[in-house]
């Protein structure tokens, strides 16, 4: 199984040698003509053993950029001391290694054996050139996808799920507690708590509830509880439901919701699936395999795309990039997409802002739209979060990154384009990258520049189909983002002086 993947893992390795080895099979065997071993059916030449010879190996540490910033982020704030949290302030939420990664300045961090064992099972995730989307765009681009839908859960997610859960087990707790927005994270940490026999409880947005009753059964199947919220079980939920009995929910409201039952039980804790510094951690090891990959085939990226809701596979893809940029050996353009509909980056306001609805959570200096931003439900639920990763923002801020916003029509349309030629349905969510990565392509084949884009194909968008049947039938609109709405949530800030 490992192996399998593993020679998978690297047919950048194949599509390089075809582009040199340009004229047919005879010169694909001369690229490695000195293993001519009989080979496995389907790749019935000898660069499938040149494939496997390539093949990254599964980083041991994940990469922490905050070590490399020249100005350190700042701190998360205690909601009524309005003082930088402390460790304790957090334990009854996360288990203790969590919250030491999460304050953590080391560059470096260990990952643990049985985690790296579990990674096993979908990595190393492979690094595709997109040949044949760039030949229907015509563009003397080269485009390549990071693709980590090969994952159980179908996206990014099960490598924070996996660690997060590990730690938990490790530290001898029973029960964790969750919210998904659009069943991604929900399913993911369902599975790692399928490993670790842990019980597993999740909020799901009501939004996506009713529309992916397949990722509900995927929690279910890996053995989760699920609620729709807002739901009646919590203090939270309950309030939402009088003022609006039909609320299709939010990320923000979902998240009140896991963590007051966290913090009112002692035998349980929380976990998020994105936006906080130890999320984006795990996720660097999609950015450190993808820098060796890149380096096998001797390709350096000129502009890095990816999608962004909370932030953390931009995260993971992107921080080992920009610890290169850093070093001064690679200047990247490093561009994170978001839907118009909820534009956190592009819109929101960088301040002190509660990461929930009900504002249980410390105060966190980021980009929002308001702890009270109830975004439409578009359809890619993932993309739907009042807030973005302080990390990012801050990132942000320093002008190491930048940020642009598509609405959902321009975004389903390339998605189309992007599964007729490479043959991949893509989540909602990276619908979004994969449109920027075709505007960017496009203004190539205008000005004849050939640059390396690569892009992040977080997921795979199996359970999403509701959403392709939506736009199929031609019936996706672009939802009009109100200002109004978003200048009414962010008066609702909290003041908060830093
Ligand atoms: C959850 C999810 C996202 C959004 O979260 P980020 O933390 O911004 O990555 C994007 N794509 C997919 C496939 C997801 O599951």
């Amino acid at each position: 199984m490992a192996n399998q993947f593993l020679v998978l893992s690297n047919p950048v390795s194949i599509s390089r040698s075809s582009s040199i080895y340009v004229k047919g099979k005879e010169q694909w065997l001369g690229c490695c003509a000195s293993k001519t071993k009989p080979m496995h059916p389907w790749l019935s030449n000898g660069c499938r053993a040149r494939a496997s010879l390539n093949a990254v190996e599964i980083p041991r540490q994940w990469y922490n950029l905050i070590a490399d910033l020249p100005v350190k982020p700042p701190p998360p704030l205690h909601p009524k001391t309005l003082q930088p949290i402390k460790p304790e302030d957090l334990s009854p939420l996360f288990p203790d290694e969590l919250i030491k990664q999460e304050a953590s300045n080391d560059r470096f961090i260990d990952i643990p054996d049985e985690v790296l064992e579990i990674y096993k099972l979908w990595r190393p995730t492979p690094l595709i050139r997109a040949k044949r989307l760039e030949k229907i765009l015509d563009t003397p681009a080269r485009i390549y996808y990071k693709y980590e839908g090969i994952s159980p859960a179908g996206s990014h997610k099960p490598n924070t799920a996996v660690p997060q859960v590990y730690y938990n087990a490790k530290q001898g707790v029973k029960n964790v507690v969750t919210e998904t927005g659009a069943g991604q994270w929900g399913s993911s940490l369902a599975f790692a708590c399928s490993l670790f026999d842990i019980d597993c409880e999740v909020w799901q947005v009501r939004a996506s509830y009713d529309q992916k009753p397949y990722r509900r059964l995927m929690m279910q199947t890996w053995g989760a509880k699920v609620h729709p919220s807002p739901s009646n079980i919590t203090e939270a939920g309950r309030k939402i439901l009088e003022a609006d009995p039909s609320s299709p929910g939010s990320l923000g409201i979902a998240i009140s919701e896991a963590v007051e039952v966290a913090a009112t039980n002692a035998d349980t804790k929380y976990c998020l699936g994105s936006v906080l510094n130890h999320v984006l951690l795990h996720q660097t090891v999609i950015g450190e395999e993808c820098i060796k990959q890149m380096e096998s085939i001797g390709e350096t990226p000129d502009l890095i795309i990816g999608c962004i809701g909370g932030g953390s596979n931009f995260a993971g893809l992107t921080f080992p990039f920009i610890r290169e940029k850093l070093k001064g050996k690679i200047n990247p353009v490093i561009r994170a997409v978001e839907p118009a509909a909820c534009p956190s980056i592009t819109k929101g306001l960088y301040a002190y802002d509660y990461g929930d609805t009900a504002g249980m959570t410390p105060l966190m200096k980021m980009h929002t739209l308001g702890h009270n931003f109830i975004p439409d439900p578009i359809h890619a639920g993932g993309l739907r979060y009042h807030g973005m990763a302080p990390l990012i923002s801050h990132v942000y801020e320093l002008g190491f990154m930048e940020a642009i916003s598509i609405p959902q029509t321009e975004c389903f349309q390339s998605a189309i384009r992007f599964a007729r030629s490479e043959g991949l349905i893509a989540a909602p969510e990276p619908t979004h990258a994969i449109a920027a990565t075709i505007r960017e392509a496009l203004q190539c084949k205008e000005s004849g520049d050939a640059k390396v884009i690569l892009m992040a194909m977080c997921g795979h968008g199996h359970f999403d189909l509701t959403s392709y049947e939506t736009y199929l039938q031609g019936n996706l609109v672009d939802l009009s983002f109100s200002e109004e709405s978003i200048r009414e949530s962010l008066a609702k800030i909290p003041l908060v002086v830093a």
